[in-house]
């Protein structure tokens, strides 16, 4: 797509610290890192969101992850990852190209604040009425 980011990282049009690439992802460094070994992942294939991703691109970011969730462990050994996604203006999306975010955290980082919400039992009622509906609406 012509006026995106990330298309013109994959095509080489702006320059990128890219880590790994396979025939359907390319993965590479995040620009404003939270933390060091802040990776994104991205289908070569312009879909702005999950809504609009393949069944096989999908997968083929799943499978990079679990591969550069390795290569992070084993460059950088963190405590953790947190494996972050975002679809939509409303949650804060900024590129609209469908990228995985992988944020390595060390023991002693601050925490991270997407990974700590504060736990409140929600009403068992709604959580069952709202599961049913999006049960029913599997397709
Ligand atoms: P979002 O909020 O859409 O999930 O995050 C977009 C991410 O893309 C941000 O973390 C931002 O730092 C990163 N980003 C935006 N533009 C560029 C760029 O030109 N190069 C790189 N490497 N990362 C970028
Ligand atoms: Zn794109």
């Amino acid at each position: 797509m012509d006026d995106c980011i990330f298309c013109k990282i994959i095509n080489g049009e702006i320059p990128s610290v890219k880590v790994y690439e396979d025939d359907r992802v390319f993965a590479f460094e995040d620009i404003n890192p939270i933390r060091d070994g802040h990776t994104l992942i991205i289908p070569k294939s312009h879909a702005e969101n999950i809504w609009e991703m393949s069944a096989e691109d999908m997968a083929a970011v799943a499978k990079a992850a679990r591969k550069l969730a390795g290569a992070i462990r084993k460059a950088l050994d963190p405590a953790g990852i947190a494996c972050l996604q975002l679809n939509g203006r409303a949650v804060n999306q900024l590129v609209m190209h469908y990228h995985l975010h992988l944020i390595p955290q060390k023991e002693d980082d601050p925490e991270l604040t997407m990974t700590a919400w504060k736990l409140v039992a929600g009403d068992m009622d709604r959580i069952g009425k709202t599961g049913e509906k999006i049960a029913a609406a599997v397709s």
